[in-house]
């Protein structure tokens, strides 16, 4: 079967539900259109459509792709994987890939975080750990702990648990009577320091809101989940790491779990392979999800200290975690990982990528002197800004402005952010800010 751009277009509208999308929106015409783009192959941090025509993937593909597009090592250690297991059940069945995989990860968390449990998306990810955690009080015999915090705009995933706690009402509002609501409290955002206030102010006086909050509730509270130092999808929200430390002495002064939600922010994303590292704190539960297997295949983990795997280990099997998917642990997924893993080892990449977030501040301060950009900010690999539009459709017509010039940047309302796979050349991230200039220029 052949495609060309056209074909795949066509067909893709006629058969494909997109996701994320206002469908009517693709057949829309001027002004208004959203475009979609016909993926024929990707090679490194580029994707080619059927012409040869190509983009430059300026967001690792909704913030998967760590190490390029077709990336050698992986693949290799991918096909080796398929020759010997594709798949197999995880309850009472096990597999090289999934042990070893546990056993680096915990390794990574200084053994803090000794015990891994698998699915398959970030959102399921975000309900085991809320069901972990909802469990483990209700097995020490405190069932009354069975609520969940969240922060004012984050952003947990969207099957109807993780719905509980992601405040974004365009996700949301639709739902809402399927959704057993989670509590809010003040985000952290940098971006609401008030004049002369600094990122340690504003995460002061939200740790210090969070405090009423435990002080009067935490007696119900189960756990408090949060995006350590960058709130995604509310437009890459960052905060200071100190917000963290004040989190975690709260969470342990009120028995509430701390759920570290990193499946956006981990792996490298903010310059330390987990984000809350910054912090020098552990959380109680940790989601990975999105680059854990370089971009290539769905996998979401569930890292718990030990103490919460122990409140469940029982004779009385309903004091279990009985909590299962069919392709839980599954090995390509796993190898994947692994590989991922061996090459933030063989290339130092952690330190590559001081380099690499160097030119991304290069390309920021440049943007910045435009009049329109506001709140330009950084943390590692994710760079940011916002603009000053309130046209609603900003976000499309940028899109196709980027897209004009080469590369994909599909901005969250009207943040702009640079989010490129960690093999990224300086001249490929200096393209990255040329672009937004240009089509910052042509709106
Ligand atoms: C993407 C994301 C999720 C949800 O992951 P899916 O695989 O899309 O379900 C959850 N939390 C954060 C922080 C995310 O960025």
């Amino acid at each position: 079967m052949s495609f060309s751009n056209l074909t795949l277009i066509e067909r893709s509208l006629a058969a494909v539900w997109h996701p994320c999308t206002q469908m009517r929106l693709h057949h829309a015409e001027g002004e208004d259109a959203l475009p979609l783009i016909p993926v024929a192959h990707g090679k490194g941090a580029w994707l080619y459509d059927f012409d040869g025509r190509r983009y430059l993937d300026g967001i690792s593909s909704w913030w998967t792709n760590l190490f390029g597009h077709a990336n050698p090592r992986i693949n290799a250690a991918l096909k080796a994987q398929l020759e010997t297991l594709a798949h197999v059940m995880l309850a009472g069945f096990t597999h090289a890939p999934v042990v070893e995989l546990s056993e680096r990860l915990s390794a990574l968390t200084g053994g803090a975080l000794g015990h891994a449990f698998y699915a398959s998306d970030g959102a399921s990810a975000t309900e085991i750990a809320l069901k972990m955690s909802f469990h483990f009080w209700q097995n020490s015999g405190r069932p009354e702990k069975n609520r969940f915090l969240c922060l004012a705009n984050g952003y947990h995933g969207e099957t109807v648990g993780a719905l509980a706690v992601t405040d974004v009402p365009l996700f949301k509002a639709a739902y809402a009577p399927l959704v057993r609501q989670g509590d809010t409290v003040a985000t952290p955002d940098a971006r609401h320091a008030a004049p002369g206030e600094t990122p340690v102010d504003v995460a002061r006086h939200a740790a210090a809101a969070l405090e009423v909050k435990l002080k009067a509730e935490g007696e119900s509270i189960a756990a408090l989940i949060v995006e350590p130092l960058v709130q995604g999808a509310a437009g890459m929200a960052m905060h200071d790491p100190e917000y963290l430390r004040l989190a975690r002495a709260l969470c342990d002064r009120y028995a509430v779990h701390l759920i570290c939600d990193e499946i956006a922010v981990g792996n490298g994303r903010t310059g330390t392979f987990f984000a809350h590292e910054q912090a020098g704190i552990h959380p109680d539960l940790l989601c990975l999800s999105k680059g854990i297997t370089g971009g290539y295949l769905p996998l979401s983990i569930v890292l718990c200290r030990d103490a919460i795997y122990q409140a469940f280990y029982a004779k009385d099997v309903r004091r279990g975690f009985l909590h299962s998917h069919s392709y839980t642990g599954n090995p390509l997924a796993c190898r994947a990982a692994l590989a991922t893993l061996d090459i933030f080892q063989e290339d130092a990449v952690l330190a590559a990528n001081r380099q690499r977030a160097e030119w991304l501040a290069t390309a920021l301060e440049k943007l910045a002197a435009h009049p329109e950009i506001r709140h330009p900010r950084q943390c590692g690999m994710i760079a940011a800004f916002d603009v000053a539009t309130g046209d609603p459709a900003f976000p499309r017509k940028f899109l196709r402005a980027a897209l004009e010039e080469g590369v994909l940047l599909r901005p969250i309302g009207n943040t702009v952010y640079f989010m490129p796979p960690y093999v990224v050349t300086e001249a490929e991230v200096a393209l990255l800010g040329a672009a937004a200039e240009a089509a910052l220029a042509r709106l």
